[in-house]
């Protein structure tokens, strides 16, 4: 069990600016260097009893939350929308036809921005051209991010016409004053309706996103905020700590740093919703996921299968990600490869009939090795390190040096190690992201551009 206060001890460690290891490397050791001809390449070494992921990226909102982190803009008029549909399509197309033989697609998975930026016609056309172009398995997953503010009932229909199994409604909160600080209002009755008309139309699964640390929020709001969410009984909660980057997200200026609660305060939020989550019979997961012991999530879990990518955590064992629409991050065994982020580079390369990748990381085997450590670290909080290191033809010393600086936290209580395993324990968890630092040989040069830890 946590306690629900940060002590002394752990404070520096949770005011640390890490990665969220949604990937080793990261995102921003990613370089100019690698281009479509590598996409190209990287493709071509997909053997054809591989099953693929695509994740789909839509630029555009109907309305600015304060707090957003994402690549985003807000569009009027859906004129422009149309015309990046358009382009969505024929880049469907290009990967298609680059891939070669696959044995289908496992998952697809639209975020944004706000997929319900489209209309409902256009979103269903991409899915069925998505699932006609990249094989979808029976049984594949076709998960969504929506804004339930904007979600009419004509998209819902046509999600679940299109087949989406899982949706993601981002609530962030249900206070109003919080709402109305960061310029997201949307009721519990909204959130409430939609979640209910996902179901009768077929989407089996909901999956919510929690907040804390945004201005006004409080211990006992985020708890009421997570109490009346586990009414709806989503199937699984992810509860985010809002990240204060105005210097990279110029819309955050609307949200005064001394509205902000400190690190204590922080840590307190985030133990209110865990104790909540798990009160109601959620399990956590991770980092910062939770589920019901039925769902997918928890079962992978459970049986050690769980993975890690940029939606978060997956049980998607996909070894090729491609990437689809502006920003969109791909990972194939060679590399990771990221498509050109503004809208007008990306949709001419596509006109050109150009892969729209801009940039990306040829991944050593080195890479590879700490990834792999690092990601058990992040989904089942142990790690024999030796072990990772033999099935992956290394020395058992490789990673000595990484072990040892883990043992320099046990002190501090934030991990054991025992031989050359690693454990963090439950309490601790809040902390991974320090303990997975000691295996990334990037840090020292990134870990200012990232946010805090807790
Ligand atoms: S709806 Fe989501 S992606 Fe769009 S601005 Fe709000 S938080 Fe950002």
């Amino acid at each position: 069990m946590s306690s629900l206060a940060l002590s002394p001890a752990w404070r520096p460690h949770a005011e640390r600016n890490l990665p969220r290891y949604t990937s080793y490397p990261t995102a921003v050791a990613f370089g100019a260097g690698v281009g479509e001809a590598e996409a190209r390449a990287w493709l071509a070494t997909t053997r054809a009893d591989q099953t693929i992921s695509a994740y789909v990226h839509v630029p555009f909102c109907k309305r600015l939350c304060w707090y957003c982190g994402c690549h985003t803009s807000v569009v009027h008029e859906y004129d422009r929308v149309r015309t990046f549909f358009r382009t969505l399509m024929l880049e469907v197309d290009l990967w298609a036809d680059a891939i070669g033989p696959h044995a289908g697609a496992a998952h697809l998975h639209f975020g944004g921005g706000s997929p319900n930026a489209l209309a409902p016609e256009d979103f269903l056309a991409l899915v069925r051209r998505m699932a006609d172009r990249f094989a979808l398995r029976p049984g594949a997953e076709v998960a969504a991010e929506l804004d339930p503010g904007m979600l009419s009932e004509a998209f819902i229909d046509a999600a679940g016409e299109a087949g989406v199994t899982r949706a993601s409604l981002g609530v962030q909160t249900f206070d109003p004053d919080v709402q109305a600080r960061v310029n997201r209002i949307q009721s519990f009755d909204l959130v409430a309706a939609a979640s209910e008309r996902l179901r009768k139309v077929g989407v089996g699964a909901i999956n919510f996103d929690l907040m804390y640390g945004l201005p006004g929020q409080t211990p006992e709001n985020v708890r009421a905020s997570t109490e009346a969410a586990v009414t709806l009984r989503p199937d699984r909660v992810a509860v985010f700590g809002y990240a204060h980057v105005p210097w990279m997200k110029k819309h955050q200026v609307m949200i005064h740093e001394a509205d902000l609660a400190d690190g204590d305060g922080r840590w307190a939020q985030a133990e209110a919703a865990d104790s909540a989550l798990r009160a109601a019979g959620y399990l956590r997961i991770g980092l910062d996921h939770y589920a019901l012991p039925g769902d997918p999530l928890a079962l992978a879990a459970a049986a050690g299968r769980l993975r890690r990518n940029f939606q978060g955590y997956t049980d998607d064992p996909a070894p090729v990600l491609l990437p689809v629409g502006p920003s969109s991050i791909g990972r194939f065994a060679e590399g990771f490869v990221q498509n050109a982020a503004a809208t007008d580079v990306w949709s001419r390369a596509i006109e050109a009939g150009r892969l729209p990748t801009a940039r990306g990381l040829p991944v050593a085997a080195g890479d590879d090795l700490r990834a792999a450590v690092i990601e058990r670290l992040m989904c089942d909080l142990t790690v024999d390190v030796e072990a990772v290191c033999r099935s992956q033809g290394f020395d058992p010393a490789a990673l000595d040096e990484a072990v040892a600086a883990a043992a320099a936290l046990e002190a501090d209580g934030l991990c054991r190690v025992e031989g050359r395993r690693v454990t963090i324990p439950e309490e601790a968890h809040r902390l991974m992201r320090v303990v997975a630092a000691c295996f990334d040989a990037g840090l020292p040069a990134a870990g200012g551009r990232h946010a805090r830890a807790v």
